[in-house]
Protein backbone atom coordinates (compact mmCIF):
# COMPACT_ATOMS: atom_id res chain seq x y z
CA UNK A 1 0.00 0.00 0.00
CA UNK A 2 1.73 3.43 -0.80
CA UNK A 3 2.26 5.57 1.99
CA UNK A 4 -0.05 8.83 2.36
CA UNK A 5 0.78 12.38 3.56
CA UNK A 6 -0.82 13.39 6.67
CA UNK A 7 -3.98 15.55 7.43
CA UNK A 8 -2.26 19.27 7.45
CA UNK A 9 -0.52 18.12 4.11
CA UNK A 10 -3.83 17.52 2.03
CA UNK A 11 -5.83 20.57 3.67
CA UNK A 12 -2.27 22.76 2.46
CA UNK A 13 -2.54 20.82 -1.11
CA UNK A 14 -6.32 21.20 -1.48
CA UNK A 15 -5.32 24.96 -0.99
CA UNK A 16 -2.99 25.44 -3.68
CA UNK A 17 -4.53 22.92 -6.28
CA UNK A 18 -5.00 24.00 -9.95
CA UNK A 19 -8.53 22.94 -11.34
CA UNK A 20 -8.50 21.69 -15.11
CA UNK A 21 -12.02 22.86 -16.34
CA UNK A 22 -11.67 23.07 -20.63
CA UNK A 23 -12.55 20.42 -23.04
CA UNK A 24 -9.27 18.89 -24.38
CA UNK A 25 -9.53 18.84 -28.13
CA UNK A 26 -6.86 18.16 -30.48
CA UNK A 27 -4.13 17.84 -27.83
CA UNK A 28 -5.35 21.45 -26.53
CA UNK A 29 -7.77 23.02 -24.05
CA UNK A 30 -10.44 25.10 -25.11
CA UNK A 31 -13.15 27.05 -23.85
CA UNK A 32 -16.72 25.39 -24.79
CA UNK A 33 -17.96 26.47 -28.25
CA UNK A 34 -20.75 27.71 -27.02
CA UNK A 35 -18.93 29.74 -24.04
CA UNK A 36 -20.96 27.92 -21.47
CA UNK A 37 -20.02 26.28 -17.83
CA UNK A 38 -21.06 24.33 -15.29
CA UNK A 39 -20.36 24.89 -11.42
CA UNK A 40 -18.46 22.19 -9.89
CA UNK A 41 -19.43 21.85 -6.29
CA UNK A 42 -16.91 19.87 -3.53
CA UNK A 43 -19.63 17.44 -1.36
CA UNK A 44 -16.88 18.23 1.11
CA UNK A 45 -17.66 21.60 2.12
CA UNK A 46 -20.52 22.88 -0.89
CA UNK A 47 -17.59 25.00 -1.97
CA UNK A 48 -17.73 25.58 -6.08
CA UNK A 49 -14.29 24.82 -7.16
CA UNK A 50 -14.30 25.82 -10.37
CA UNK A 51 -16.64 26.51 -13.28
CA UNK A 52 -16.10 23.87 -15.75
CA UNK A 53 -16.74 24.02 -19.51
CA UNK A 54 -19.98 22.67 -20.68
CA UNK A 55 -19.44 20.74 -24.15
CA UNK A 56 -22.53 20.00 -26.74
CA UNK A 57 -23.03 18.92 -29.84
CA UNK A 58 -20.41 21.38 -31.31
CA UNK A 59 -17.46 20.40 -29.31
CA UNK A 60 -18.58 16.50 -29.73
CA UNK A 61 -18.46 17.30 -32.98
CA UNK A 62 -15.12 18.77 -33.16
CA UNK A 63 -13.88 16.18 -30.82
CA UNK A 64 -15.25 13.48 -32.85
CA UNK A 65 -13.69 14.99 -36.33
CA UNK A 66 -10.31 15.05 -34.47
CA UNK A 67 -10.36 11.59 -33.13
CA UNK A 68 -11.00 10.42 -36.49
CA UNK A 69 -8.40 12.34 -38.63
CA UNK A 70 -6.29 10.50 -36.18
CA UNK A 71 -7.12 7.19 -36.70
CA UNK A 72 -7.32 7.67 -40.72
CA UNK A 73 -3.97 9.18 -40.52
CA UNK A 74 -2.80 6.10 -38.51
CA UNK A 75 -0.19 8.70 -36.22
CA UNK A 76 -1.74 5.82 -33.07
CA UNK A 77 -3.64 3.09 -35.33
CA UNK A 78 -0.51 1.88 -37.10
CA UNK A 79 1.67 2.00 -35.05
CA UNK A 80 3.22 -1.10 -34.08
CA UNK A 81 1.58 -2.54 -30.97
CA UNK A 82 5.41 -2.24 -28.95
CA UNK A 83 5.27 1.39 -30.04
CA UNK A 84 2.13 1.61 -28.16
CA UNK A 85 2.79 -0.44 -25.37
CA UNK A 86 6.03 1.96 -24.22
CA UNK A 87 3.85 4.85 -24.87
CA UNK A 88 0.98 3.25 -22.36
CA UNK A 89 3.56 2.67 -20.06
CA UNK A 90 4.92 5.95 -20.00
CA UNK A 91 1.30 7.56 -19.61
CA UNK A 92 1.00 4.78 -16.58
CA UNK A 93 4.28 6.00 -14.88
CA UNK A 94 2.97 9.56 -15.55
CA UNK A 95 -0.15 8.72 -13.70
CA UNK A 96 1.86 7.19 -11.01
CA UNK A 97 3.81 10.26 -10.57
CA UNK A 98 0.95 12.42 -10.44
CA UNK A 99 -0.79 10.25 -7.91
CA UNK A 100 -1.12 13.11 -5.26
CA UNK A 101 -2.62 15.55 -7.30
CA UNK A 102 -5.35 13.15 -9.20
CA UNK A 103 -6.08 11.73 -5.59
CA UNK A 104 -7.00 14.90 -4.28
CA UNK A 105 -8.54 16.15 -7.69
CA UNK A 106 -10.90 13.06 -6.73
CA UNK A 107 -11.80 13.51 -3.45
CA UNK A 108 -12.46 17.06 -3.79
CA UNK A 109 -14.75 16.07 -6.88
CA UNK A 110 -16.87 13.70 -5.30
CA UNK A 111 -16.36 13.25 -1.61
CA UNK A 112 -14.66 9.65 -1.37
CA UNK A 113 -11.88 9.64 1.31
CA UNK A 114 -8.64 10.52 0.49
CA UNK A 115 -7.44 7.23 1.80
CA UNK A 116 -9.18 5.45 -0.44
CA UNK A 117 -8.70 7.89 -3.97
CA UNK A 118 -4.55 7.29 -3.01
CA UNK A 119 -4.78 4.12 -2.39
CA UNK A 120 -7.12 2.40 -4.72
CA UNK A 121 -8.28 4.33 -7.09
CA UNK A 122 -5.40 5.72 -8.80
CA UNK A 123 -3.08 2.78 -8.19
CA UNK A 124 -5.98 0.80 -9.87
CA UNK A 125 -5.81 2.94 -13.08
CA UNK A 126 -2.40 2.28 -13.16
CA UNK A 127 -2.35 -1.06 -12.96
CA UNK A 128 -5.16 -0.77 -15.52
CA UNK A 129 -3.01 1.10 -17.66
CA UNK A 130 -0.52 -1.33 -17.56
CA UNK A 131 -2.03 -4.21 -18.03
CA UNK A 132 -3.85 -3.41 -20.98
CA UNK A 133 -0.45 -2.24 -22.32
CA UNK A 134 1.30 -4.93 -21.37
CA UNK A 135 -1.56 -7.32 -23.24
CA UNK A 136 -1.94 -5.75 -26.61
CA UNK A 137 1.68 -7.10 -28.11
CA UNK A 138 0.72 -10.50 -27.29
CA UNK A 139 -2.66 -10.54 -28.70
CA UNK A 140 -2.57 -12.83 -32.32
CA UNK A 141 -4.74 -13.45 -35.17
CA UNK A 142 -5.71 -16.99 -36.67
CA UNK A 143 -5.18 -18.85 -39.35
CA UNK A 144 -8.35 -20.25 -40.60
CA UNK A 145 -7.95 -24.30 -40.98
CA UNK A 146 -8.14 -24.39 -45.00
CA UNK A 147 -6.86 -26.79 -47.77
CA UNK A 148 -2.95 -25.89 -49.13
CA UNK A 149 -3.98 -24.07 -52.26
CA UNK A 150 -5.77 -21.56 -50.00
CA UNK A 151 -5.12 -19.30 -46.77
CA UNK A 152 -7.56 -17.38 -44.27
CA UNK A 153 -6.33 -14.59 -41.54
CA UNK A 154 -8.68 -13.82 -38.58
CA UNK A 155 -7.21 -10.28 -37.69
CA UNK A 156 -7.96 -7.89 -35.23
CA UNK A 157 -8.22 -4.08 -36.07
CA UNK A 158 -9.21 -1.41 -33.69
CA UNK A 159 -12.88 -0.30 -34.47
CA UNK A 160 -11.98 3.29 -35.23
CA UNK A 161 -13.29 6.15 -32.83
CA UNK A 162 -14.47 5.14 -29.19
CA UNK A 163 -16.99 7.01 -27.49
CA UNK A 164 -16.75 6.42 -23.84
CA UNK A 165 -19.18 7.78 -20.92
CA UNK A 166 -19.09 7.23 -17.56
CA UNK A 167 -20.23 7.45 -13.78
CA UNK A 168 -18.86 9.31 -11.25
CA UNK A 169 -17.97 7.15 -8.38
CA UNK A 170 -15.05 5.79 -9.43
CA UNK A 171 -14.49 8.54 -12.13
CA UNK A 172 -11.13 7.85 -13.36
CA UNK A 173 -11.21 4.18 -12.60
CA UNK A 174 -14.32 3.42 -14.73
CA UNK A 175 -13.05 5.42 -17.13
CA UNK A 176 -9.63 3.72 -17.58
CA UNK A 177 -11.30 0.67 -17.44
CA UNK A 178 -12.29 2.07 -21.26
CA UNK A 179 -10.19 4.16 -22.26
CA UNK A 180 -6.95 1.91 -21.59
CA UNK A 181 -8.08 -1.32 -23.70
CA UNK A 182 -9.43 0.99 -26.39
CA UNK A 183 -6.05 2.85 -26.84
CA UNK A 184 -4.28 -0.44 -26.46
CA UNK A 185 -5.89 -1.32 -28.90
CA UNK A 186 -5.35 1.28 -31.33
CA UNK A 187 -8.62 3.21 -31.60
CA UNK A 188 -9.03 7.42 -30.75
CA UNK A 189 -11.20 8.21 -27.84
CA UNK A 190 -13.16 10.48 -26.44
CA UNK A 191 -13.87 10.51 -22.98
CA UNK A 192 -17.28 11.78 -21.55
CA UNK A 193 -17.08 12.02 -17.40
CA UNK A 194 -19.77 12.71 -15.21
CA UNK A 195 -20.68 16.11 -14.86
CA UNK A 196 -19.93 15.40 -10.81
CA UNK A 197 -16.75 14.12 -11.88
CA UNK A 198 -14.82 15.86 -14.41
CA UNK A 199 -11.67 16.75 -12.90
CA UNK A 200 -9.62 14.09 -13.05
CA UNK A 201 -10.71 12.71 -16.72
CA UNK A 202 -9.74 16.57 -17.57
CA UNK A 203 -6.30 16.52 -16.06
CA UNK A 204 -4.90 12.73 -17.51
CA UNK A 205 -5.97 14.37 -20.99
CA UNK A 206 -2.81 16.37 -20.64
CA UNK A 207 -0.71 13.78 -18.93
CA UNK A 208 -1.06 11.55 -21.80
CA UNK A 209 -0.21 13.72 -24.46
CA UNK A 210 3.03 14.33 -22.23
CA UNK A 211 3.82 10.43 -21.94
CA UNK A 212 3.54 10.75 -25.93
CA UNK A 213 -0.11 9.51 -27.00
CA UNK A 214 -0.54 11.84 -29.87
CA UNK A 215 -3.00 15.22 -30.50
CA UNK A 216 -6.53 14.14 -31.36
CA UNK A 217 -5.83 10.65 -30.06
CA UNK A 218 -7.51 11.38 -26.34
CA UNK A 219 -9.87 14.36 -26.36
CA UNK A 220 -12.20 14.76 -23.30
CA UNK A 221 -15.81 16.53 -23.27
CA UNK A 222 -17.00 17.53 -20.57
CA UNK A 223 -20.64 18.19 -20.01
CA UNK A 224 -24.41 17.09 -19.03
CA UNK A 225 -25.67 13.90 -20.18
CA UNK A 226 -28.62 14.75 -22.32
CA UNK A 227 -26.61 17.17 -24.44
CA UNK A 228 -22.67 15.99 -24.57
CA UNK A 229 -23.49 12.63 -23.68
CA UNK A 230 -26.13 12.09 -25.99
CA UNK A 231 -24.25 14.00 -29.21
CA UNK A 232 -21.75 11.45 -28.64
CA UNK A 233 -24.45 8.61 -28.55
CA UNK A 234 -26.03 9.44 -31.67
CA UNK A 235 -22.88 10.85 -33.39
CA UNK A 236 -23.22 9.01 -36.74
CA UNK A 237 -18.79 8.74 -37.16
CA UNK A 238 -18.53 7.12 -33.50
CA UNK A 239 -17.96 3.51 -34.02
CA UNK A 240 -18.41 2.24 -30.65
CA UNK A 241 -20.06 3.61 -27.20
CA UNK A 242 -18.56 1.93 -23.84
CA UNK A 243 -20.92 3.37 -21.30
CA UNK A 244 -20.59 2.52 -17.33
CA UNK A 245 -24.11 4.03 -15.42
CA UNK A 246 -27.43 3.30 -14.77
CA UNK A 247 -29.66 1.27 -16.40
CA UNK A 248 -31.96 3.98 -17.08
CA UNK A 249 -28.75 6.05 -19.60
CA UNK A 250 -27.53 2.36 -21.11
CA UNK A 251 -31.54 2.03 -22.30
CA UNK A 252 -31.26 5.43 -24.21
CA UNK A 253 -27.59 4.56 -25.58
CA UNK A 254 -29.17 1.21 -27.60
CA UNK A 255 -31.68 4.17 -28.66
CA UNK A 256 -29.38 6.48 -29.38
CA UNK A 257 -27.63 3.58 -31.57
CA UNK A 258 -30.34 2.43 -33.49
CA UNK A 259 -31.24 6.13 -34.56
CA UNK A 260 -27.55 6.55 -35.77
CA UNK A 261 -25.19 4.70 -37.41
CA UNK A 262 -25.73 1.02 -35.16
CA UNK A 263 -22.86 1.95 -33.37
CA UNK A 264 -21.85 -0.81 -31.35
CA UNK A 265 -22.73 -0.54 -27.87
CA UNK A 266 -21.54 -1.91 -24.44
CA UNK A 267 -23.04 -1.32 -21.50
CA UNK A 268 -21.83 -1.78 -17.56
CA UNK A 269 -24.96 -1.07 -15.18
CA UNK A 270 -26.64 -0.99 -12.05
CA UNK A 271 -26.95 -3.57 -9.32
CA UNK A 272 -28.39 -5.15 -6.44
CA UNK A 273 -26.02 -7.78 -5.45
CA UNK A 274 -27.29 -10.44 -3.18
CA UNK A 275 -24.68 -11.52 -0.66
CA UNK A 276 -26.11 -14.92 0.87
CA UNK A 277 -24.79 -15.84 4.18
CA UNK A 278 -25.54 -19.71 5.38
CA UNK A 279 -25.24 -20.62 8.66
CA UNK A 280 -22.00 -23.11 7.77
CA UNK A 281 -19.92 -19.90 6.10
CA UNK A 282 -16.25 -20.71 6.49
CA UNK A 283 -15.90 -17.60 9.11
CA UNK A 284 -18.81 -15.68 10.08
CA UNK A 285 -16.31 -13.12 11.55
CA UNK A 286 -15.06 -12.68 8.21
CA UNK A 287 -18.65 -12.97 6.36
CA UNK A 288 -19.80 -9.87 9.03
CA UNK A 289 -16.62 -7.88 7.99
CA UNK A 290 -17.15 -7.92 4.51
CA UNK A 291 -20.99 -7.92 4.54
CA UNK A 292 -19.89 -4.52 6.23
CA UNK A 293 -17.42 -3.18 3.53
CA UNK A 294 -19.52 -4.43 0.93
CA UNK A 295 -22.13 -1.98 1.50
CA UNK A 296 -20.58 1.02 2.96
CA UNK A 297 -17.23 1.33 1.04
CA UNK A 298 -17.69 4.31 -1.09
CA UNK A 299 -20.48 5.87 0.96
CA UNK A 300 -22.46 2.17 -0.85
CA UNK A 301 -21.86 4.03 -3.97
CA UNK A 302 -20.57 0.99 -6.09
CA UNK A 303 -22.37 -0.38 -8.22
CA UNK A 304 -21.29 -4.11 -7.31
CA UNK A 305 -22.74 -3.06 -3.56
CA UNK A 306 -23.83 -5.97 -1.44
CA UNK A 307 -26.90 -4.01 -0.99
CA UNK A 308 -29.09 -6.81 -0.35
CA UNK A 309 -28.18 -9.13 2.76
CA UNK A 310 -29.92 -12.61 2.62
CA UNK A 311 -28.70 -14.12 6.43
CA UNK A 312 -30.40 -17.75 6.86
CA UNK A 313 -32.74 -17.87 9.49
CA UNK A 314 -31.46 -19.94 11.84
CA UNK A 315 -27.94 -17.56 12.17
CA UNK A 316 -30.28 -13.96 11.76
CA UNK A 317 -30.22 -12.95 15.52
CA UNK A 318 -26.34 -13.33 16.41
CA UNK A 319 -24.84 -12.25 12.53
CA UNK A 320 -27.37 -9.39 12.77
CA UNK A 321 -25.93 -8.35 16.10
CA UNK A 322 -22.15 -8.84 15.01
CA UNK A 323 -22.82 -6.84 12.10
CA UNK A 324 -24.32 -3.88 13.47
CA UNK A 325 -21.73 -3.66 16.22
CA UNK A 326 -19.06 -3.69 13.32
CA UNK A 327 -21.06 -1.08 11.60
CA UNK A 328 -21.63 1.36 14.60
CA UNK A 329 -17.81 1.61 14.51
CA UNK A 330 -17.70 3.37 11.17
CA UNK A 331 -17.88 7.11 11.33
CA UNK A 332 -18.50 10.04 8.37
CA UNK A 333 -15.83 11.77 8.60
CA UNK A 334 -13.63 14.71 6.71
CA UNK A 335 -12.23 13.07 3.51
CA UNK A 336 -8.91 14.58 3.28
CA UNK A 337 -8.26 13.57 6.66
CA UNK A 338 -6.40 9.96 5.67
CA UNK A 339 -7.91 8.50 8.87
CA UNK A 340 -11.55 8.42 6.91
CA UNK A 341 -13.30 5.53 6.06
CA UNK A 342 -16.29 7.14 5.15
CA UNK A 343 -16.85 10.11 2.99
CA UNK A 344 -19.77 11.71 1.83
CA UNK A 345 -22.11 11.42 -0.99
CA UNK A 346 -21.31 12.59 -4.05
CA UNK A 347 -24.00 15.82 -4.28
CA UNK A 348 -26.90 17.46 -2.76
CA UNK A 349 -28.82 15.35 -5.31
CA UNK A 350 -27.80 12.05 -4.66
CA UNK A 351 -28.11 13.15 -1.26
CA UNK A 352 -31.60 13.48 -1.49
CA UNK A 353 -32.30 10.47 -3.14
CA UNK A 354 -30.56 8.33 -0.73
CA UNK A 355 -32.93 9.45 2.07
CA UNK A 356 -36.26 9.48 0.34
CA UNK A 357 -35.40 5.87 -0.16
CA UNK A 358 -34.56 5.48 3.52
CA UNK A 359 -38.05 7.08 3.70
CA UNK A 360 -40.01 4.46 1.73
CA UNK A 361 -38.10 2.03 4.12
CA UNK A 362 -39.78 3.55 6.88
CA UNK A 363 -42.78 3.54 4.78
CA UNK A 364 -43.12 0.22 3.41
CA UNK A 365 -42.62 -1.05 7.28
CA UNK A 366 -38.89 -2.20 7.39
CA UNK A 367 -36.93 -1.85 10.45
CA UNK A 368 -34.87 0.88 11.01
CA UNK A 369 -31.98 -0.86 12.99
CA UNK A 370 -29.40 2.15 12.54
CA UNK A 371 -28.62 4.99 10.30
CA UNK A 372 -30.98 6.78 8.35
CA UNK A 373 -30.09 10.11 9.14
CA UNK A 374 -27.91 13.37 7.24
CA UNK A 375 -25.72 14.56 9.71
CA UNK A 376 -22.61 17.45 9.52
CA UNK A 377 -25.18 19.22 7.43
CA UNK A 378 -23.45 22.54 9.36
CA UNK A 379 -19.83 21.78 7.46
CA UNK A 380 -22.11 22.48 3.99
CA UNK A 381 -21.16 18.50 3.37
CA UNK A 382 -23.32 15.65 2.08
CA UNK A 383 -22.63 12.81 4.85
CA UNK A 384 -25.51 10.10 5.48
CA UNK A 385 -25.35 7.75 8.52
CA UNK A 386 -24.35 3.70 7.46
CA UNK A 387 -27.85 2.71 7.55
CA UNK A 388 -29.22 -0.94 8.35
CA UNK A 389 -32.33 -2.12 7.26
CA UNK A 390 -34.14 -5.69 8.52
CA UNK A 391 -37.29 -7.59 7.90
CA UNK A 392 -37.17 -6.40 4.20
CA UNK A 393 -39.52 -7.96 1.99
CA UNK A 394 -38.75 -8.43 -1.53
CA UNK A 395 -41.32 -6.67 -3.12
CA UNK A 396 -39.77 -3.52 -1.38
CA UNK A 397 -38.75 -0.88 -3.14
CA UNK A 398 -35.19 -0.87 -0.78
CA UNK A 399 -35.08 -4.53 -2.02
CA UNK A 400 -35.90 -3.89 -5.64
CA UNK A 401 -34.31 -0.64 -6.76
CA UNK A 402 -30.54 0.46 -6.79
CA UNK A 403 -30.09 2.72 -4.14
CA UNK A 404 -26.45 3.89 -4.37
CA UNK A 405 -25.93 4.84 -0.94
CA UNK A 406 -24.91 3.19 2.43
CA UNK A 407 -28.31 1.44 2.90
CA UNK A 408 -28.44 -2.22 3.64
CA UNK A 409 -31.56 -3.88 3.05
CA UNK A 410 -31.52 -7.55 5.34
CA UNK A 411 -33.67 -10.22 4.30
CA UNK A 412 -33.81 -13.75 6.44
CA UNK A 413 -33.90 -16.99 4.25
CA UNK A 414 -34.94 -20.67 4.79
CA UNK A 415 -32.59 -22.53 2.86
CA UNK A 416 -30.47 -22.42 -0.57
CA UNK A 417 -33.36 -22.99 -2.96
CA UNK A 418 -35.32 -19.90 -1.00
CA UNK A 419 -32.01 -17.71 -1.18
CA UNK A 420 -32.06 -18.57 -4.68
CA UNK A 421 -35.39 -17.79 -5.78
CA UNK A 422 -34.88 -14.52 -3.34
CA UNK A 423 -31.40 -13.93 -4.82
CA UNK A 424 -32.61 -13.80 -8.55
CA UNK A 425 -35.52 -11.86 -7.59
CA UNK A 426 -34.04 -8.93 -9.39
CA UNK A 427 -33.91 -6.61 -12.78
CA UNK A 428 -29.93 -6.56 -11.97
CA UNK A 429 -27.59 -9.11 -12.57
CA UNK A 430 -24.18 -7.92 -11.98
CA UNK A 431 -22.50 -9.82 -8.75
CA UNK A 432 -23.52 -12.60 -6.27
CA UNK A 433 -22.21 -13.39 -3.00
CA UNK A 434 -22.52 -17.30 -1.68
CA UNK A 435 -20.72 -17.65 2.08
CA UNK A 436 -20.75 -21.69 3.07
CA UNK A 437 -18.03 -24.20 3.71
CA UNK A 438 -19.96 -26.50 1.79
CA UNK A 439 -18.25 -27.33 -1.66
CA UNK A 440 -21.30 -28.98 -3.42
CA UNK A 441 -23.63 -26.30 -2.16
CA UNK A 442 -21.45 -23.44 -3.13
CA UNK A 443 -20.86 -24.94 -6.95
CA UNK A 444 -24.85 -25.35 -7.06
CA UNK A 445 -25.39 -21.71 -6.07
CA UNK A 446 -23.10 -20.21 -8.09
CA UNK A 447 -24.82 -22.05 -11.24
CA UNK A 448 -27.49 -21.09 -9.85
CA UNK A 449 -27.66 -17.35 -9.83
CA UNK A 450 -28.39 -15.51 -12.37
CA UNK A 451 -24.82 -12.84 -12.27
CA UNK A 452 -21.94 -11.76 -14.11
CA UNK A 453 -20.26 -12.24 -11.27
CA UNK A 454 -20.32 -14.97 -8.04
CA UNK A 455 -17.93 -14.44 -5.58
CA UNK A 456 -18.42 -17.81 -2.96
CA UNK A 457 -16.49 -16.79 0.62
CA UNK A 458 -14.95 -13.48 -0.86
CA UNK A 459 -16.62 -10.37 -1.98
CA UNK A 460 -15.51 -7.64 -4.85
CA UNK A 461 -13.11 -9.76 -5.44
CA UNK A 462 -12.21 -7.63 -9.23
CA UNK A 463 -8.92 -9.53 -10.92
CA UNK A 464 -7.47 -7.98 -14.16
CA UNK A 465 -7.57 -11.14 -15.45
CA UNK A 466 -11.54 -12.31 -15.02
CA UNK A 467 -14.31 -10.58 -16.53
CA UNK A 468 -16.31 -7.97 -15.28
CA UNK A 469 -19.95 -7.29 -16.11
CA UNK A 470 -23.10 -8.40 -16.00
CA UNK A 471 -26.44 -9.95 -17.09
CA UNK A 472 -29.88 -9.02 -17.49
CA UNK A 473 -30.16 -5.28 -16.88
CA UNK A 474 -27.30 -5.02 -15.50
CA UNK A 475 -25.97 -4.67 -18.88
CA UNK A 476 -24.10 -6.09 -21.46
CA UNK A 477 -20.36 -6.58 -22.95
CA UNK A 478 -16.95 -7.25 -20.48
CA UNK A 479 -14.53 -5.20 -18.57
CA UNK A 480 -11.15 -6.23 -17.76
CA UNK A 481 -8.98 -9.57 -19.15
CA UNK A 482 -8.55 -9.95 -22.28
CA UNK A 483 -12.35 -9.85 -23.55
CA UNK A 484 -12.44 -6.59 -22.82
CA UNK A 485 -9.70 -5.39 -24.92
CA UNK A 486 -11.22 -7.37 -27.82
CA UNK A 487 -14.83 -5.88 -27.59
CA UNK A 488 -12.21 -2.55 -28.96
CA UNK A 489 -11.57 -4.81 -32.18
CA UNK A 490 -13.26 -5.78 -35.00
CA UNK A 491 -12.59 -9.49 -36.43
CA UNK A 492 -11.69 -8.97 -40.46
CA UNK A 493 -11.64 -12.02 -42.54
CA UNK A 494 -8.94 -12.20 -45.67
CA UNK A 495 -9.43 -14.72 -48.05
CA UNK A 496 -6.61 -15.77 -50.10
CA UNK A 497 -6.72 -18.04 -53.18
CA UNK A 498 -2.88 -19.26 -53.87
CA UNK A 499 -3.65 -21.10 -57.06
P1 LIG B 1 -25.89 7.98 -15.02
O1 LIG B 1 -26.76 9.06 -14.56
O2 LIG B 1 -26.45 6.88 -15.82
O3 LIG B 1 -24.71 8.68 -15.81
C1 LIG B 1 -23.67 7.96 -16.42
C2 LIG B 1 -23.13 8.79 -17.56
O4 LIG B 1 -24.14 8.95 -18.55
C3 LIG B 1 -22.73 10.19 -17.13
O5 LIG B 1 -21.58 10.58 -17.83
C4 LIG B 1 -23.93 11.00 -17.52
O6 LIG B 1 -23.68 12.36 -17.71
C5 LIG B 1 -24.35 10.33 -18.81
N1 LIG B 1 -25.76 10.59 -19.12
C6 LIG B 1 -26.78 10.91 -18.28
N2 LIG B 1 -27.92 11.11 -18.95
C7 LIG B 1 -27.63 10.94 -20.26
C8 LIG B 1 -28.39 11.02 -21.45
N3 LIG B 1 -29.69 11.35 -21.44
N4 LIG B 1 -27.76 10.77 -22.63
C9 LIG B 1 -26.45 10.46 -22.65
N5 LIG B 1 -25.69 10.39 -21.57
C10 LIG B 1 -26.25 10.61 -20.37
O7 LIG B 1 -25.14 7.26 -13.82
P2 LIG B 1 -24.43 7.99 -12.61
O8 LIG B 1 -25.51 8.63 -11.81
O9 LIG B 1 -23.32 8.83 -13.09
O10 LIG B 1 -23.77 6.74 -11.87
C11 LIG B 1 -24.52 5.87 -11.11
C12 LIG B 1 -24.95 4.65 -11.90
O11 LIG B 1 -23.84 4.04 -12.53
C13 LIG B 1 -25.55 3.59 -11.03
O12 LIG B 1 -26.72 3.09 -11.59
C14 LIG B 1 -24.50 2.49 -11.01
O13 LIG B 1 -24.94 1.22 -10.79
C15 LIG B 1 -23.86 2.62 -12.33
N6 LIG B 1 -22.51 2.08 -12.31
C16 LIG B 1 -22.29 0.86 -12.89
C17 LIG B 1 -21.03 0.29 -12.88
C18 LIG B 1 -20.76 -1.04 -13.54
O14 LIG B 1 -19.62 -1.33 -13.82
N7 LIG B 1 -21.73 -1.87 -13.78
C19 LIG B 1 -19.97 0.97 -12.28
C20 LIG B 1 -20.23 2.21 -11.69
C21 LIG B 1 -21.51 2.74 -11.72
P3 LIG B 1 -24.11 13.41 -16.56
O15 LIG B 1 -23.34 13.10 -15.37
O16 LIG B 1 -23.74 14.71 -17.13
O17 LIG B 1 -25.58 13.26 -16.34
MG1 LIG C 1 -25.54 11.51 -13.29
Amino acid sequence: MPRIAPYESWIQQAEEIEFPNQVFIEGEYVDAAAGQTFPCHSPIDGRCLTQIAAGDSEDVERAVKSARKAFEDGRWSALPPKKRKRILMAFAEKIRAHADELALLETLDMGKPILFSRTHDIPSVVRTIRWYAEAIDKVYGEIAPLGNNELGLITREPLGVVGAVVPWNFPLDMAALKFAPALAAGNSVVLKPAEQSSLTALRIAAIALEAGIPAGVFNVVPGKGPTAGQALGRHMDVDMISFTGSTEVGKLFLKYAGESNMKQVALECGGKTPNIIFADAPDLDVAVRNAVDGIFYNSGQVCTAASRLLVEEKIHGEFMEALLDAARKIEPGDPLNPATEFGTMVDETQTGRVLEYIESGHREGADLLLGGERINQESGGCYITPTVFDKVRREMTIAREEIFGPVLATIAFSDSSNATELANDSQYGLQAAVWTRDLSKAHKMARALKAGMVTINSLDSYKEVMPFGGVKQSGFGRDFSLHGLHKYTQMKSTYIALD
